[in-house]
């Protein structure tokens, strides 16, 4: 039976449903499997030529347990993959250079590779919602791709109200559009009259405040849910079997932010998949390159750059592999996390540190590199990368030894999310998908409010469908 702990050591013991509904555990550490489920050489090579689908089924059987009817599992696994995605693939390979790949992971709704994710995620909750005749309110800040990626996910909820907080004039055109003109009884985008961080500020208070809480079931879809990570294996798999896994290995360049992307690549390796290097990729919001190249993971204030997805001040999500490194020692990680809140750094010893570089590279690429690679793809290959791509892409190319070793850069976001980016880099303004050709001429919805929580409550209390 599959059971979940969480890395700071508070709650053991958890189902496949609790971790899904509860996001973080009590003490703030995040959950992880008790132990990974494993896929033999065998059962990989079994799944040469399988629809995206089914081999997510078999990939993920082994983290849900029996939280859900396996039937009811399959049936929601189609129903997402099958329906929400537009290429037949889900997520093509396209060949840029000798044995070097691109993983297109934006033939989602939103075009990023939250869709992946998210998607399956906001099925999830209502299934099991509607199982314990429950409703949930999720509340959330965005400062672009997570807040459309989230309401496309709940749309079509039946047991969800979802809140989206955007700071008002500070998302890009494309990215609020996204968001504003999703026609639907149980959307509501807020453009909060403040900044990104007002905006989170918020969603704490509202979360802090217990009556609120509670009166509203609030819930939350944000990067450390498990099921997020669980979701992302998946791809990794599918990616890795099309080049010749379980035969062949592959190396994988991960465009990095929260450590979500790279961490479900981690478990993929855990579970049996065999890849070679895992290539972190940051721009100039470096503090995991940092972190592998010192041992030491320290903040520093965060700069904007050509790709704002990965503009972040720290990991999450590198909680959870830092508990599999220390062993799984709970308490150990809870004192580091301790020390990281206070002093903002913390850092690990000589043995970690070699076994840490052993399962990861990590490389930096600033605006100037990232425009450099957009542009000489372009002109080599008439393909275009998204500037977090290109990140990813860069990290890859200066890691790789090996050419027989497949390289895949996965793309996270497709150009036309970022125009001006990349319009600067080749002179070219990428085109939108047609199913969102339109985008430009929907009709937006959206509250202003003020920066204050008492409104802002009223709002979601006057709101609510119950
Ligand atoms: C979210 C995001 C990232 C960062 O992913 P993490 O899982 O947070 O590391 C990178 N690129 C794009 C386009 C994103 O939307």
């Amino acid at each position: 039976m599959t059971r979940y702990l969480a890395t700071r050591g508070a709650d053991t013991n958890k189902t496949f449903t609790d971790v899904l509904l509860n996001g973080l555990a009590s003490d703030g550490g995040l959950f992880i499997p008790e132990k990974w489920p494993t896929l033999s050489r065998e059962d990989i090579s079994h799944l040469g030529g399988v629809p995206y689908a089914d081999i997510a089924y078999k990939v993920t059987e082994g983290f849900i347990g029996d939280s859900i009817d396996k039937t009811t599992y399959k049936n929601i696994l189609r129903d997402v993959y099958q329906n929400e995605f537009n290429h037949s693939c889900v997520a093509p390979l396209v060949q840029i250079g000798p044995n070097a790949w691109v993983l297109e992971l934006f033939h989602g709704p939103t075009l990023a590779f939250k869709d992946y994710a998210l998607q399956l995620l906001g099925r999830l909750f209502d299934h099991v919602l509607e199982q314990r005749g429950e409703r949930v309110t999720i509340v959330g800040a965005t400062s672009g791709d997570t807040g459309s990626a989230a309401i496309e996910a709940c749309r079509h909820c039946k047991n969800i109200d979802i809140f989206i907080m955007h700071p008002e004039g500070r998302t890009s055109d494309v990215q609020r559009r996204q968001m504003t003109t999703i026609d639907a009884p149980n959307v509501h985008n807020i453009a909060l009259q403040g900044t990104f961080d007002d905006c989170q500020n918020l969603v704490k208070a509202m979360f802090n405040d217990k009556k609120f809480r509670g009166d509203m079931n609030l819930s939350a879809v944000n990067s450390i849910n498990w099921a997020r990570i669980m979701a992302q294996i998946v791809y990794y798999f599918t990616a890795a079997i099309s080049l010749g896994a379980p035969a062949r290995q592959v190396s994988f360049a991960v465009p990095t932010g929260n450590f979500g992307n790279i961490y479900a690549a981690y478990a993929a390796r855990q579970m049996g998949l065999p890849i070679k290097r895992l290539i972190i990729g940051s721009n100039r919001n470096d503090i995991l390159t940092r972190f592998f190249e010192t041992g030491s993971m320290k903040t520093q204030s965060v700069e904007p750059s050509l790709s704002p997805s990965m503009d972040i001040q720290i990991s999450s999500n590198f909680e959870r592999y830092l508990c599999d490194l220390l062993g799984r020692d709970t308490a150990g990680i809870a004192k580091l996390m301790k020390s990281f809140k206070e002093k903002g750094s913390f850092s690990i010893n000589a043995e970690h540190m070699r076994q840490a570089t052993q399962e990861f590279d990590a490389r930096r690429c600033d605006d100037h590199q990232t425009q450099a690679l957009m542009a000489a793809c372009y002109k080599e290959t008439g393909y275009i990368l998204d500037p977090h791509t290109a990140v990813g892409l860069f990290a890859g190319m200066q890691v790789r030894e090996d050419p027989s070793v497949p390289l895949v850069a996965l793309a996270c976001a497709h150009p036309a999310k970022f125009p001006d980016a990349v319009e600067k880099a080749i002179g070219l303004r990428p085109q939108l998908p047609p199913h969102l050709a339109d985008l430009f001429d929907r009709t937006e919805l959206y509250t202003p409010l003020q920066n204050d929580l008492a409104k802002v409550q009223d709002f979601v209390r006057s709101n609510v469908n119950r």
